[in-house]
């Protein structure tokens, strides 16, 4: 949404700003809540329905699509549109996809004790960033708000202050770090929403790509004194807990605007703790690396399989929480790694143990969003309820965990592992909390709060006492009806209620003259006539009354009940990491067991390296029904050079191993028969621009300024992908930058790294220095098709390995023979990386995606036509061997160079051709008109 539109609907409509002087005092309130809340669209309750006015109307209308009406008035006609209350998501959410703010003008006053205008106020802003409504949010997800401020002279040197809070749970993250360190930690966030400080503008432009929304909200949040009033509820000495000033600003200013978002009403209370933390303390993955590894995101049009997805087996939205944050932040601790790897190793081990807890985290409810509901005091009486059935099932954990797994077995009375033994003494049963609710709150409450049937009976005297008055009112009614067909003998009477006159006697006109004394007139009907008595009158008021009042009494002790459990905020958080934890081991043991993945050794000696037995990549080997499972063996500091054609399996195979960190390091076990890693602290990919197709950006110049990153950061600890690096560029550049990187990364950095290459020269490194060396992939034909191995081998592929998947693909015999004495001239004249007379990349003129496809086809397309022209071409080639020769000699016209070039230009236009991009129809239809223009050329 472009931001003019934004700015149009923002505040006041200049619609309503116009006519402000004389405005009916309801749209004057309209205007003044406009007024405040400058950056945002004002939806203003008008019964039941939320209401925009002039331009801000015309807004919701396109977005909602809903009907553009019109408010008349004394003072003029106002354009009107209006989205419902009660089904108001669909539409909130319409307009936060378009890029609006919206702030609901809620009337607080109820509209029937009013004298005069209901009052109304701004109760919540309601921002990508700070969505608090069930509705709007994406179950087990997290949804920060984000903000960062610049630092100053207390500060280090070039350092940025980076603090987030999840509105929704109250979960506050704060950080600092160079501008650098800031971003990389801001995709690994991957806040909806961020706020940027007067003094770090260069976080402001809204990123697309990134996928967050970002503004300026009041500046003067982000002074330093303004910050530490912010903090003070939050914490004490705020002055003292963070830092520098770039820390202290940042958490100061998101948390002035998560509170401007709930209604400015102060502190948000369940934003117990504030968390500080250095970003070092992680595996770091940048963000090139975190997409290229499709963590969480998948670069594949239309395809929804990452990472996060094969390893999510959560019984319930905490554990899944956790397991994202896990994920996004792998462990650099080797003993915090393995004592994950020791709980998840035991509940591998006992499977009763891990199915129980399945089944039991499966009725747990998200505890968090519900303790930040409670404790904003915007939970109802069902809230309540799915909180006690949540609390319902730690016995059932504790329990659990605390069994033996089978009857028989010598009984382990305690979890073996350190991790499942403390987890346990962590969930807090707050058996107080749930009798509470349990005695307090109605089985199944309605939605309503303030319309009684959310107290249980016996919970409160003076409840039932009103209850029992209001009962035997109604009772009294009931019984009504016959006692007074008695006492007046007219068998037609009858005891009603409207809305209007309450309660009523109706008695038909014939049997007007029965009608006793104290019958008094209330209404008269067609055919007959309705009273009341002194006395019906009487416990009619009694009823109304007594329901009245039990329907606020009921509210009153919600309210209070809710109260009550607010006020154990940080055990119910407390509570609520630790059943995370288990769902997240335990969705770990889950997929260790159903895909058979193993636990990796953990080594953090010298000589510790990758050493994989059979690993496989844990998300392709899903989709791939034949999965091959490949060795590793880094040795620490090592670069293997992977060569070999398109889609033969380098790119699957050095993410496997990449993978294989991350899930270590996560605390999963990993996808092969046996592993043995060390601990990396940092981990870069880098994959070339035109093999990063659904990277969008892809030009050469983020690929080389993604790979100064690497060139700057990556050390000894770290783990490098190298992806066909250089190849945006020409081939004499894009070959001379990646022998340089490669030579950079051995020699300097001392990196462990894998490095995919299209350059076949860069396997001459393996010869020049110790710690590289080579490994391929091959294709081989089977059955007239292409055929991929996927099994990594050792040894680089040979060097006309283009060639030969050509020859493979049945690439005309003379293109085939003329590429290979072109390989061979090269070879002799241009040693190294200087000599490349010819544009694009060896192996792209064959192997590549639609290969397969393509020669499927090939084969079924077989019609008369061209097997007719084969046959001819061939009797040509048969007559004139060899056919380069041939070709020469009918081309005698032109120079002899001239044939030689145009074989040449075809065998270019053949290693131009990108196939991997193509569909396969497109695929063919060029490779069809390259071999007619091969006829042609005879
Ligand atoms: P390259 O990087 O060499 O072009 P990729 O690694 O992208 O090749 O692999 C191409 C395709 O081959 C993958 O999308 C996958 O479907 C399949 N593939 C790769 N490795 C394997 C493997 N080990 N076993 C089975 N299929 C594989
Ligand atoms: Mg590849």
């Amino acid at each position: 949404m472009p931001t003019a539109d934004r700015e149009a609907v923002a505040g006041l409509p200049p619609g309503i700003a116009a006519a402000r002087e004389e405005l009916t005092p309801m749209l004057s309130q309209y205007a003044d809540l406009c007024a405040a809340h400058e950056d945002a669209l004002v939806l203003f309750q008008v019964g039941d329905f939320y209401e925009a006015f002039c331009e801000a109307a015309a807004a919701v209308a396109r977005v909602c699509e809903v009907t553009l009406t019109e408010r008349s008035d004394s003072t003029g006609d106002y354009p009107m549109a209006g989205i419902p209350i009660d089904n108001a998501a669909p539409y909130l959410e319409s307009l936060l996809d378009a890029g609006y703010r919206v702030a609901l003008g809620d009337q607080v006053e109820d509209a029937d004790q009013a004298s005069g205008l209901v009052d109304r106020a701004v109760t919540e802003v309601i921002t990508p960033g700070t969505v608090v409504e069930d509705d709007l949010l994406e179950a087990g997800t997290t949804n920060y708000v984000a903000a960062v401020a610049g630092g100053d002279e207390s500060d280090p040197p070039s350092s940025v202050g980076l603090a987030a809070v999840d509105v929704s749970t109250g979960e506050c993250l704060v950080t600092a770090g160079d501008r650098d360190d800031v971003a990389e930690e801001l995709d690994r966030i991957a806040p909806a929403e961020l706020i940027a400080g007067p003094d770090a503008p260069e976080f402001a432009p809204a990123d697309a790509e990134r996928g967050w929304t970002t503004h300026a909200h009041d500046s003067g949040a982000f002074e330093r004194r303004a910050a530490v009033e912010r903090l003070e509820p939050y914490l004490p000495d705020p002055d003292r807990r963070f830092d520098g000033d770039a820390e202290l600003r940042a958490a100061g200013a998101v948390l002035a605007y998560a509170e401007y978002t709930q209604g400015d009403d102060g502190p948000l209370s369940y934003v117990t703790r504030i968390r500080r933390y250095d970003p070092r303390d992680r595996l770091r993955l940048d963000a090139a690396a975190q997409r290229s590894l499709e963590l969480f995101e998948n670069r594949g049009l239309g395809a929804s399989d990452t990472l996060f997805d094969a390893l999510d087996e959560t019984s319930c939205a905490l554990g899944r929480r956790c397991l994202e944050r896990w994920l996004r932040r792998p462990l650099v601790d080797a003993d915090a790694i393995r004592g994950r790897h020791d709980a998840v190793g035991e509940l591998v081990d006992r499977t009763v143990v891990r199915e129980r807890l399945a089944d039991a985290l499966g009725a747990a409810y998200d505890l968090e969003r519900l303790v930040g509901r409670i404790s904003r005091g915007r939970a109802d009486a069902r809230d309540l309820r799915s909180l006690h059935a949540t609390l319902a099932v730690v016995p059932e954990l504790k329990a659990t965990l605390a069994e033996g797994d089978e009857v028989g077995s010598e009984t382990d009375d305690d979890p073996r592992t350190d991790r499942l033994r403390d987890l346990r003494d962590r969930l807090d049963e707050l058996a107080e909390i749930r009798e509470l609710i349990d005695d307090a709150i109605a089985v199944n409450p309605p939605p309503e709060i303030t319309e009684g049937g959310v107290i249980r009976e016996g919970f409160d005297e003076d409840l039932d006492a009103l209850r029992a008055t209001e009962r035997e009112g109604r009772e009294w009614v009931a019984d009504l009806e016959a006692a007074e067909r008695e006492r007046t003998g007219i068998d037609s009477l009858s005891v009603g209620h409207n809305q209007v006159h309450g309660y009523y006697i109706e008695v038909t006109d014939a049997n007007l003259d029965r009608v006793p004394d104290d019958y008094r007139r209330r209404q008269t009907l067609k055919n007959s006539e309705r009273y009341y008595t002194p006395e019906l009158k009487e416990r009619e008021e009694e009823i109304v009354g007594a329901a009245e009042r039990a329907d606020a009494t009921e509210y009153e002790l919600f309210v209070d009940v809710r109260e009550r459990v607010a006020g154990e905020t940080e055990r119910l958080q407390a509570l609520a990491d630790a059943i995370a934890e288990v769902d997240a081991l335990r969705s770990l043991s889950t997929v260790a067991v159903e895909r058979d993945y193993v636990r990796p050794t953990v080594r953090t000696d010298d000589d510790a390296g990758v050493e994989i037995e059979g690993g496989r990549h844990p998300v392709v080997e899903r989709a791939e029904e034949a999965f091959v499972p490949n060795d590793a063996d880094l040795p620490p500091g090592s670069i293997a050079v992977i060569t070999g054609p398109n889609m033969s399996g380098k790119s699957t195979y050095m993410r496997s191993v990449a993978l294989a960190v991350v899930l270590a390091q996560t605390g999963s076990f990993v996808p092969a028969q046996a592993a043995s890693l060390p601990v990396f602290d940092r981990l870069f990919t880098r994959v070339g621009a035109s093999d990063d197709i659904a990277g969008g950006q892809s030009t050469f110049m983020r690929e080389m300024s993604e790979l100064t990153e690497i060139l700057h950061d990556a050390g000894p600890s770290s783990l490098v992908l190298l992806d066909e690096v250089g190849r945006g560029t020409a081939t004499t550049d894009g070959r001379a930058i990646a022998r340089a990187a490669a030579e950079f990364v051995h020699d300097e950095l001392a990196a462990t790294a894998l490095f995919a290459t299209h350059y076949h020269d860069l396997t001459d490194l393996a010869a020049e220095r110790d710690r590289v060396f080579n490994l391929h992939f091959t294709a081989t034909r089977e059955d007239g098709d292409v055929t991929f191995l996927h099994r990594v081998a050792p040894g680089a592929s040979s060097s006309s390995y283009g060639v030969e998947v050509a020859e493979l693909a049945g690439v005309p015999a003379p293109v085939v023979e003329r590429s290979r004495e072109l390989v061979a001239d090269e070879a002799d004249g241009g040693s190294g990386p200087a000599a490349d007379p010819t544009g694009p990349d060896e192996d792209d003129a064959a192997g590549d995606a639609s290969l397969r496809e393509f020669l499927a086809e090939e084969a079924d397309a077989s019609d008369p036509g061209d097997s007719a022209r084969e046959a001819e071409r061939g009797g040509d080639e048969s007559a004139a061997d060899p056919p380069a020769a041939e070709r020469e000699a009918t081309d005698a016209a032109a120079s002899s160079d001239g044939s030689a070039a145009a074989s040449t230009d075809l065998a270019d236009d053949l290693r131009a051709l990108d196939l991997a991009r193509m569909t396969p129809i497109e695929a063919l239809n060029a490779l069809h008109d390259l071999q007619s223009r091969a006829t042609d050329d005879e």
